[in-house]
């Protein structure tokens, strides 16, 4: 069993789908095929993290307590499937927008890298043998910054940044996935290749 690699993962467009600010618990919905990846990785043995960036809170969309429910709305979801996150972590920030302690250049907004950092050092993982998974490219730059390898998913801004965006992309990903499910399926065949 992998002790110390970790699959760092997006929220928005990844996990659930994308529909812009969350400003209300009722408009966040989990993907469907999402339990089932994540128990997948739980019972590899794989640290599972969510790394969203989340910066409505710096432009007053919504509170950090609103947040707080959305995750509880999102870790109920993956109790119910058997599956569960070994951390959140989140960014409210901005570099430019809203009042400080919001409004700040912070290490943690994607692509920088303070919240694997920090996951890596609170769970012990391996950040060189482990994975981010993301629908955009600031997630493949964040893999790429954090030396971690990548997959890029096709559901939330996906298609469209992989169809559109592409050949503007400094990095390309290891992999590209339909969804979740697919990242998920091809990461715990490349852990045992
Ligand atoms: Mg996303
Ligand atoms: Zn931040």
């Amino acid at each position: 069993m992998p002790q110390n690699i970790g699959v760092f993962i997006d929220r928005d467009g990844t996990i659930s789908e994308e529909v812009g600010y969350i400003n209300h618990v009722s408009r966040y919905q989990v993907y469907p095929w999402t339990g089932e990846a994540i128990r997948s990785l739980n019972k590899a043995g794989l640290k599972v993290v969510v790394v969203t960036n989340q910066a409505g809170v710096a432009r007053g969309y919504f509170t950090e307590g609103l947040l707080g429910q959305v995750h509880q709305k999102l870790i109920a979801e993956m109790t119910r499937a058997g599956a569960h996150f070994d951390a959140i972590y989140y960014c409210p920030h901005h570099p430019t927008v809203g009042e400080p302690p919001y409004r700040q250049a912070c290490n943690c907004r994607k692509p920088k890298t303070g919240m694997v950092d920090r996951a890596a050092a609170e769970l012990g993982i391996d950040v060189s043998k482990s994975f981010v998974i993301g629908d955009r490219y600031g997630d493949i730059e964040l893999a790429h910054n954090a030396g971690a390898r990548s997959v890029f998913v096709l559901s939330g801004y996906g298609l469209g940044e992989y169809e559109y965006q592409r050949h503007n992309w400094k990095q390309q990903p290891e992999w590209v996935a339909r969804d979740l499910l697919d990242a998920s399926q091809w990461i715990l065949q490349a852990i045992t290749a």
